[in-house]
């Protein structure tokens, strides 16, 4: 007898309803503080109580031992790498479903890039100062600094003149110190779409489970006010933090690319990772006008923004009669796996 378990955070409720209603037992690690949130839902079989996500509290003896003794599978996600190191999380002691290696490539913005113009998918250009301002007009650039989570501390400039002034700000702030702090990028004007996949390695075959879009405050709250006001509203801090995920479809005739998108990515996984890719994964951009998709980002394990689809999505439900999550699919893939006496195939 097998069971799942994850950290009580991020898509924790969806990852276990979906394990519980697969058959398996449940055991949340959940932080002291978020017990009352917790242990209001039956499908949770165990909480096991931790002081906070740190890798010494996760792993402390006795919790690893409990999960060992359970027969236990970890399913990550991004509370995992808000939390902890990506060389933590390869040393943790027990079967992960997923590709963890694949972490270390999501953390890393090089080789992000590295595999996803390997896979074919446009990613927007990298800026150097001079580009700011060349010779057809000012540039619209964004300015990302390294390791930021959320888009913290990212901010807009239009050309050379602007971005010197914010840069300045944040030297005198000492929150960069030099420029090597920031990575500009064009900013890609268009409308921000997250694609939800899931990769079996039993099938061989690509789902696209879902579809959503980030509601994120500043840079959501702003289109509601008028431009007069937006110009007295303290906006040279602009955030981007997200506060929920909103459904969203897309134009049908743009789905046959996005699946492509999805297979180029995980046929790059094989090329250039350790392990295939395993499960859920997420490529995060944006359609301009042309119908275009130009990525920024890439997440290789469940996203937060499936749990809009706890009961299955209209993507979902184009696949299976039935409620599929990316948590329950995640589950269904570990239940397949176990009676073909495959795991070694999810498992890492
Ligand atoms: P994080 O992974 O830390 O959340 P992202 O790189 O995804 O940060 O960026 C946060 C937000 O910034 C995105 O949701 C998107 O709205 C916006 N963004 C990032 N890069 C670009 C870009 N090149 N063009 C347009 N918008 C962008």
């Amino acid at each position: 007898m097998y069971s799942i378990s994850t950290l009580g955070s991020h898509c924790a409720l969806q990852v276990l309803k979906g394990a519980k209603d697969e058959g398996f037992k449940t055991m949340l690690i959940c932080e002291e503080r978020r017990i009352n949130l917790y242990k209001r839902f039956r499908f949770i079989d165990r909480l096991i109580m931790v002081k906070d996500y740190k890798y010494e509290h996760v792993c402390s003896e006795p919790v690893i031992n409990e999960l060992k003794d359970n027969n236990c599978i970890l399913v990550p996600h991004g509370t995992f790498i808000a939390s902890m190191s990506v060389e933590q999380i390869e040393r943790i002691d027990i079967p992960f479903f997923g590709n963890r290696y694949i972490l270390r490539w999501e953390a890393d913005r090089t080789l992000k890039e590295r595999l996803m113009v390997d896979a074919g998918i446009r990613v927007p250009r990298t800026l150097t100062l001079d580009d700011l301002d060349n010779g057809k007009g000012k540039v619209l650039a964004i300015a990302k600094l390294h390791g930021a989570a959320g888009g913290k501390g990212y901010f807009l400039a239009s050309g050379k003149e602007q971005f010197m002034q914010q840069y300045n700000r944040l030297l005198s702030k000492g929150i960069v110190n030099s420029m090597d702090d920031l990575y500009l990028q064009e900013y890609v004007i268009g409308v921000p779409v997250y694609l939800q996949y899931f990769y079996s390695p039993l099938s061989k075959q690509v789902e696209l489970l879902g579809i959503d879009r980030r509601y994120e405050s500043d840079v959501d709250a702003i289109s509601r006010i008028p431009a007069i006001h937006q110009a007295y509203a303290r906006l040279e801090d602009i955030t981007y933090t997200v506060i929920g995920n909103s459904p969203l479809v897309l134009r049908e005739s743009l789905l046959d690319e996005a699946y492509k998108m999805g297979e180029r990515f995980v046929d790059s996984v094989k090329r250039l990772v350790k392990y295939d890719m395993i499960g859920p994964f997420c490529i995060e951009g944006v359609y301009d006008r042309d119908g275009n998709f130009i990525a920024f980002e890439f997440s290789a394990r469940i996203v937060a923004g499936t749990n809009l689809y706890i009961n299955g999505s209209p993507y979902s439900y184009l696949l299976y009669d039935e409620p599929m999550s990316t948590g329950r699919r995640i589950a269904r893939e570990i239940k397949l796996a176990i009676e073909s006496n495959e795991l070694d195939k999810v498992l890492t």
